[in-house]
């Protein structure tokens, strides 16, 4: 039968109030006892003093009749007043007696009942002999003498019984006395059991309470308060099993901690998944910043060092395009796995983004444990040489200085990342002010081409693509910057500037607006080529105001070509809203070309997901397919392809003749390079068709 913990209690209380209940009983009877004792004993006293009293009249009795008598039989004359006197003495010795002898006390002892009743008879006796005596000595004292005997015998028979009785009494008094003490010995007695019942009792349910209710809700109140100091709880909830309240509350904080426990474990799973990346489990960019910058002022108080090796992957492209994604994943998986294997516990290594990788190290030995980490990973990535797909990479690294930002310690290894690859991949450079020169050149490169277009310092060239036969079909316009101080700067440097500076679609939009005011002024037949940044396509509006350019320049939409590069179709998360809006161009008359074919990603691969109008062979394959047969190869199967898949081909850097003869007789479409025509910022004199040799 289960209980409830309040029925329990209740039954205890009621266990402890019963006896409780007995004791104050028994105090109570005996309290009584004790008062009926004490009345008993205070009436033996009282009847003790009554026998006294008659004691004491008796003996003046006993004496006033002795005196008349003697007198009498002396002189003969007593007065007539003093046998008045004795005889109402002997009226009241009577009376005397009868008040005692009247008491019905039934609680007096046999004993003593018949002492007292003795007694009386003996006094009833001995009454009328007096009064006899007394009258016999008023008028004869003669005859005193025969009476005499007769007296004293009753007065002696008087005493003998008054002694008996006196002793009776003596026992009786000791005999209650004994009972009262025997009576307030058992109630002791009984008030020690009642009371050490009680405390038994007590003793019992605050055992009881202890182990079963104090206990218990003292262990789950630990858990709640470790559960929610989100310390390890160590032991389950107890009492799960209890059929009662605390059974109850087990159950539900057990429930409550369950339910808890998971939902803390999909927060710590979104946690990790918010500063994770999926693919490799490493720290993702933003758990790489944060860590960056706590372990930068972390240093600060304990004088270590920060370092910072920002990472590249080598022919990532190649491998992805070599194994499919894939293979590409896999390589990336085990770069993570080489690069975690070769830090200590300190380090943080993190994926920060597509193929790049960052290591945060903490020492206070540098360069020394720089150069060591760097002389692992060496060994590392040696030894997959002999693998299908080896792991190589280009490291750059950079120590913080005092009081240096994450960010700045970022831009660091950057740039001497960059140095690294320029020095030939499969190396690592440190960071050293040389390289700073690069990154403050950079910057104010950055500020001052925020400037530019307001002075005046950008324009653009303009160079001819022609068909084989030598007819202009176009202009590709190419950005030129005439710095103030440094004069013209590549456009190679500053676009890559203008893209991270986030001008680039300001100046694209300038670009355009330029060239279209040009475009319009040329022959109808002749197209403008605009290049296209993949960043200018984060742009949603980028289609329709292209479009909206050349309705006012009053150029048609279908002079129109835009060449992108294939990173540009290939920005991941931005894939659709570039194919929308090539898509819209290409709805509005443009034509779409693929810019630099050949290098970068995998080409065959977008071609498949967008159908572009144009393909442009990266003058690199046009240089060396005169020399280099696989060179040669690509640039004929490119043109061949094109013309399978319906596509025009242009040949980018044609410098010589004899290229030209070689690309026409492969039946390339177009052609573009210095031979032909260099970008030049007047185009007039062009616009008529040019003599080509060959
Ligand atoms: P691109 O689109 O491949 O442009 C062709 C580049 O090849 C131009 O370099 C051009 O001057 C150069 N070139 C043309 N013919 C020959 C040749 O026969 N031999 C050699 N060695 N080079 C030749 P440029 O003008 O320095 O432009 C470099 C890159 O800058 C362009 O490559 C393009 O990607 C980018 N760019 C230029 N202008 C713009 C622009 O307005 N917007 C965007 N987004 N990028 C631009
Ligand atoms: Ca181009
Ligand atoms: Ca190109």
């Amino acid at each position: 039968m289960h209980l409830s913990i309040s029925t329990k209690v209740t039954v205890a209380c009621t266990a402890v109030l019963l006896p409780s209940l007995l004791l104050l009983a028994s105090w109570l009877h005996i309290g009584a006892e004790v008062g009926d004792a004490a009345g008993h004993i205070g009436h033996l006293t009282e009847l003790l003093r009554g026998q006294d009293r008659q004691d004491a009249a008796q003996r003046a009795l006993r004496l006033s009749i002795g005196d008349a008598t003697r007198l009498a039989e002396r002189h003969g004359t007593v007065p007539d007043a003093q046998w008045r006197a004795l005889s109402a003495e002997l009226q009241a010795f009577r009376a005397l007696n009868n008040v005692t002898a009247n008491d019905p006390d039934r609680a007096l002892p046999p004993e003593l009942r018949i002492a007292l009743a003795r007694t009386r008879a003996a006094t009833l006796a001995f009454v009328p002999i007096g009064k006899e005596l007394v009258d016999i000595a008023r008028i004869d004292p003669d005859g005193i003498k025969p009476t005499m005997p007769r007296f004293l015998d009753a007065l002696k028979a008087l005493e003998t019984e008054r002694t008996r009785t006196r002793d009776a009494m003596g026992r009786a008094i000791g005999d209650a006395a004994d009972d009262a003490i025997a009576l307030n010995h058992r109630g002791t007695f009984r008030a020690l059991l009642s009371a050490g019942a009680v405390i038994l009792a007590l003793l019992v349910m605050a055992l009881w309470l202890h182990l079963r209710v104090i206990e218990p809700l003292t262990s789950i109140a630990g858990i709640l308060r470790a559960f929610r100091a989100d310390r390890p709880v160590g032991q389950s909830v107890p009492c799960l099993d209890r059929q009662d309240e605390v059974g109850d509350l087990a159950r539900g904080v057990s429930e409550y901690h369950k339910a808890m426990e998971a939902q803390r474990s999909a927060q710590r799973r979104v946690d990790f998944l918010a500063h994770h990346d999926a693919l490799t489990g490493l720290p993702n960019r933003l758990l790489f910043e944060n860590r960056l910058s706590h372990e930068l002022l972390r240093a600060r108080r304990t004088g270590e060092k920060v370092t910072l090796f920002a990472i590249d992957l080598d022919q990532f492209k190649s491998i992805n395009d070599r194994c499919g994604h894939a293979g590409g994943d896999d390589a990336l998986r085990r770069a993570a796995k080489l690069l975690s294997g070769c830090v200590r516990a300190s380090d943080l290594v993190a994926r920060i983004g597509g193929d790049e990788f960052a290591i945060i190290q903490i020492a206070p030995a540098q360069p020394a444990a720089a150069e060591g980490l760097l002389r692992r990973i060496a060994r590392a990535t040696d030894a997959t040489l002999t693998a299908d797909v080896p792991i190589q990479m280009s490291i750059g690294v950079a120590i913080a200085a005092p009081d240096q930002s994450g960010g700045d310690l970022h831009n660091l290894a950057d740039m001497a990342l960059y140095r690294a690859k320029s020095d030939g991949r499969n190396t690592a450079r440190f960071f050293d002010t040389s390289l700073l020169e690069e990154v403050s050149l950079r910057s104010r490169l950055g500020r001052d081409l925020e400037r530019a277009i307001d002075a005046n310092q950008l324009h653009l060239a303009y160079q001819p693509i022609a068909t084989p036969d030598g007819r202009i079909a176009g202009f590709e316009a190419l950005l030129r910057w005439t710095h103030i101080d440094l004069g013209n700067i590549p456009p190679d440097v500053f676009i890559p500037i203008a893209e991270a500076t986030g001008q680039i679609s300001r100046i694209g939009h300038w670009v355009a607006d330029t060239a279209m005011a040009a475009a319009a002024r040329w022959p109808e037949h002749m197209h403008l080529a605009l290049n296209l940044s993949p960043l200018q396509f984060r742009d949603a509006e980028l289609a329709g105001s292209l479009i909206d350019l050349a309705a006012r320049h009053g150029v048609t939409t279908d002079r129109l070509e835009m060449e992108v590069t294939e990173s540009a179709t290939l920005l991941d998360q931005h894939r659709h809203a570039v194919h929308t809006t090539l898509r819209r161009l290409q709805a509005a008359g443009a034509i779409i070309a693929m810019d630099d074919f050949g290098t970068g990603h995998s080409s065959l691969s977008n071609l498949k997901e967008f159908t572009f109008d144009k393909l442009k062979i990266d003058r690199s394959f046009v240089a060396a397919m005169l020399s280099d047969a696989p060179s040669a190869v690509i640039v004929k199967a490119t043109i061949g392809l094109g013309k399978s898949l319906g596509m025009s081909i242009v040949a980018e850097g044609v410098e010589t003749a004899e290229q030209l003869a070689q690309l026409r007789e492969w039946g390339c479409d177009q052609l573009q390079g210095y031979f032909i025509g260099r970008p030049m910022r007047v185009v007039d004199h062009l616009i008529a068709p040019v003599e080509m040799a060959g």
